[in-house]
């Protein structure tokens, strides 16, 4: 963009600005419009839909502009940063008509994907968590925040994938990063669809000590600062509301990647995206947005300690027990709004009297939802209490301030309450008696000159005036009456005295609005005194929130309390998968168990598709993250051990963004299960091997079972169509066999969708085509197929002595096998054993 000699003063001072922001779109404020020139015009018109002109059109160089009027600027703003951009906001810094020269501007605000504060109301139950990354030796120092709530959290990853699973999972759409983190990263971050954004100058903001004062990891320590620079740089205000930022680690929660979590529908379904069908749609009866977004990070995050599961679980009781209590509860917390995000505004300085009162509102209820909580007259609850400060006084001075139902803009007056402020009533009665002898002249000049329909009218450019229809012009009085404007069909007039009255209303109208502003901004400073306070309240309804809802669905669908035992085994009594169960309905859910004794560590699920395997194992799944959480399961008993990580390998949901295939990605992750889980894990494998060849697909099941049997004491669920897997359970005494029943009825396949113990007696996979309407004759064709196929039946390799040893396999290694093989299975961190490679041979002699 070259700046030319020619440019007007104006253009040179829009050039200067846009020098410091040359990755941002400029919103540049002219009068009532914010305009866009040169390149952010061309890219702006097209993405916003605006008409795309040009500042001084006629010469040779026009510069391209278009424009956005300034109260719909949100939602422009909105749309660029939904799509990725950053929008510099930069205002008229002194009244244009005041000023002497050049209008001073300057950026008033950045606004990016990570700090945008849009608060669409479908958006409210959502965190929009801004991130940051900081390298030091060996660690990786992260850490993230909420600008809207303040909330910060610090902790520091081993390795830079787990960063990157991290942001995945936090659903964030910005970073920031040091500026010489290597390309290579920036770029891999890219790929997830984050907007990478370099570390901002540093300087001393007193928010840094507040904020990391718990913090004693540097590296953690340096994250939040590089995250609180960038939050000054852009917001450019007081930023109070910042929280305390908290240290956590993965590892004191049940960890769960984000595949993991997008394969489990926790929050979005695999199929439309959406969050219907999901767990978080199923758990979440919350009435509000706070209660909400807690709900979505406690299931992010399930506990490991019994103790903090227990009293959660205790509330839920608690709340079951006292259907009245929990309806008084359940109306007071309808009543709250989002304290955490008024807070924010509150310390932003763009809060209005509207949200205000929003708050007065909230914390009403907080005294009611105290005895409500006194009343159940359990000590479980004291906890909530001592974290439920009284705000009573913020209420009280929220209240008597300000009228009850006060305009959104917190300039122009009408907000105070009449009788709070005496010189505002003054000014109120000026206002006042001015209408009314403006009524009274009118009335009388009426009667003077003889016109009945002479009438006194106010407009922004003349102010007040006489207006008399140009039928009665001839009968005003020329000696009093001053010509100021005329119309088409009546002509304007003041006089003397009616601008003496005008000066008297719009003196003490302009006066009260800018007192009235005065009085609300002293309101607000009051409030921001308190704002850890409120912040408290927020948390501990929030909870309370979450608790209540937990309740409201365990009752609603008959949920129990699940019991966690220390020792290794799973005891689920007629387990349902509560998704599934909410959309099929109570009636056609078939219940199933789920047993696993401390001896057991793979249960090999057979049956044909469509049976429901992959429901049985989600359902364990999904009853574990219940419990874990806190929330009650669907079955009618239940007993858990706490598990530290959850491994999928389901569905085929490709890794596309990183282009990886279906195989690979299916690879990756059944080693990320054999490398990384603990006697604790929980490890679900449905159809593993089916992304490949048949006979590759077999074998590495077959090797994945029996390495996991040998050497991964997890609890593991391994569905598989391979029926010839069935036959390890009678070498291993830690595998055992359950198939999902289906029957046959007059040629057709019906499934019982119940689970029972052995494996299945054969697969149905041509029955499974016929119910998908195939072609008869390829249907024939395939049974044709299949009978020839099973006069040779592919034999497995089992051994029948006893388990095998790492070394013992090595042992029999035969030293002729292909060295392409011995690369695919060592992706299992392990050298490939002489059992998987005669496996594959006789395979492939078969
Ligand atoms: P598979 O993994 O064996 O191919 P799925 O688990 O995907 O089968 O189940 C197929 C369908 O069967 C599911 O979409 C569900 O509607 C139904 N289903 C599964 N389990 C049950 C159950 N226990 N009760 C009722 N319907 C079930």
């Amino acid at each position: 963009m070259p700046q030319k000699t020619k440019d007007t003063p104006m253009m040179q001072q829009y050039l200067k600005i846009k020098q410091d922001y040359p990755d941002a779109f400029l919103f540049y404020r002219i009068g009532d419009f914010y305009e866009m020139f040169y390149d952010d015009a061309i890219k702006g018109s097209q993405i916003l839909e605006l008409t795309l002109t040009a500042r001084n059109k006629n010469a040779a160089d026009p510069i391209p502009m278009c424009g956005v009027p300034h109260h719909a600027a949100d939602s422009y703003i909105e749309i660029l940063v939904d799509k990725g951009y950053k929008v510099a906001i930069c205002e008229q810094l002194e009244d244009p008509q005041t000023a002497k020269g050049m209008v001073k501007r300057g950026i008033i605000k950045l606004v990016t994907p990570g700090t945008s504060l849009d608060d669409k109301p479908n958006q409210s139950t959502e965190n929009n968590y801004l991130g940051a990354i900081f390298p030091q030796a060996q660690t990786w120092g992260f850490a993230y925040t909420d600008l809207s709530t303040g909330e910060f959290w610090a902790t520091n990853f081993s390795d830079f994938k787990s960063v990157e699973n991290e942001l995945l999972n936090l659903r964030s759409k910005e970073v920031v990063v040091p500026a010489k983190l290597p390309k290579k990263q920036v770029k891999r971050l890219q790929k997830l669809g984050l907007m990478v954004s370099p570390e901002t100058p540093q300087q001393d903001y007193a928010e840094v000590s507040f904020v990391t004062q718990k913090l004693t990891a540097a590296s953690q320590i340096q994250a939040v600062r590089n995250l609180i620079a960038y939050l000054m740089e852009t917001q450019k205000r007081s930023l109070a509301h910042l929280q305390v930022a908290q240290a956590y680690s993965v590892h004191q929660y049940l960890q769960m990647d984000h595949n993991v979590q997008s394969n489990l529908e926790l929050f979005s379904s695999l199929r439309t995206g959406k969050r219907s069908g999901t767990l978080t749609w199923l758990l979440d009866q919350t009435k509000t947005a706070m209660g909400s977004r807690l709900l979505k990070q406690w299931i992010q995050r399930p506990l490991l300690q019994v103790k903090k599961l227990k009293y959660r679980q205790d509330l839920v009781q608690l709340l079951l027990d006292n259907f009245f209590q929990r309806g008084s509860l359940q109306d007071y917390l309808t009543q709250v709004y989002d304290l955490e995000r008024l807070a924010g505004r509150v310390a932003f300085g763009n809060v209005n009297a509207r949200d205000l009162i929003q708050l007065a509102t909230s914390l009403a209820q907080v005294p009611k939802i105290k005895a409500t909580l006194l009343d159940l007259q359990a000590p479980v609850v004291d906890d909530l209490l001592t974290h439920l400060p009284d705000c009573q006084d913020l209420t009280t001075a929220i209240t008597t301030t300000l009228v009850d139902d006060p305009p959104i803009s917190v300039t122009d007056g009408n907000l105070i309450k009449t009788g709070f402020n005496q010189q505002l009533d003054q000014y109120r009665d000026a206002m006042k008696n001015g209408k009314q002898w403006l009524a009274q002249m009118q009335a009388s000049e009426q009667q003077a000159t003889g016109i009945k329909n002479l009438k006194i009218g106010f407009n922004r450019v003349f102010g007040y005036y006489i207006e008399v229809t140009n039928a009665n012009k001839k009968q005003v009085p020329a000696e009093r009456y001053q010509r100021k404007q005329t119309l088409t069909n009546a002509e304007r007039y003041i006089t003397p005295e009616l601008k003496a009255i005008e000066q008297k209303i719009l003196e003490a109208e302009e006066k009260s609005k800018v007192l009235e502003h005065q009085l609300f901004n002293h309101l607000r400073e009051q409030i921001k005194a308190r704002i850890t306070d409120i912040q408290t309240v927020a948390s501990t309804l929030a909870a309370l929130d979450v608790l209540q809802s937990f309740c409201a669905v365990s009752e609603q669908y008959h949920y129990v309390r699940p019991q966690f035992t220390q020792q290794e085994k799973i005891a689920v009594i007629n387990g349902r998968h509560p998704v599934v169960e909410k959309v099929l309905g109570k009636q056609k859910y078939i219940p199933n168990s789920i047993t696993m004794d401390a001896k057991t560590s793979i249960l090999l699920i057979t049956g044909p598709n469509m049976s429901g395997k992959s429901t049985y194992m989600r359902q364990l799944a999904l009853i574990v993250i219940m419990a874990q959480i806190g929330c009650f399961v669907p079955a009618e008993q239940a007993q858990l051990p706490i598990f530290d990580h959850i491994f999928t390998r389901i569905g085929a949901a490709d890794d596309l963004i990183a282009g990886n295939s279906t195989f690979m990605v299916e690879m990756m992750e059944a080693n990320d299960a054999l490398q990384h889980a603990t006697p604790h894990s929980l490890i679900i494998f449905d159809e593993l091997g089916r992304g490949t060849a048949t006979y590759d697909g077999m074998a590495l099941a077959q090797a994945i079972v029996e390495y996991l049997s040998q050497k991964v004491p997890a609890k593991t669920l391994f569905s598989t169509h391979y029926h010839e897997l069935t036959g390890l359970a009678a070498q291993w005494p830690n595998i055992k066999n359950v198939h999902v029943d289906a029957t046959e009825e007059k040629g057709q396949l019906v499934f019982l969708h119940k689970v029972l113990p052995g494996p299945a007696d054969k697969s149905y996979g041509i029955h499974v085509a016929q119910l998908a309407g195939l072609p008869t004759s390829l249907l024939k064709n395939a049974q044709q197929i299949l009978t020839t196929l099973e006069q040779k039946p592919i034999h497995l390799q089992t051994k029948s002595s006893t388990p095998a040893t790492a070394k013992s396999i090595s042992e029999q290694t035969k030293p002729s096998q292909p060295v392409e093989k011995e690369e695919q299975l060592s992706l299992f961190g392990e050298p490939p054993t002489s059992k998987n490679r005669s496996l594959l041979q006789q395979l492939k002699d078969a």
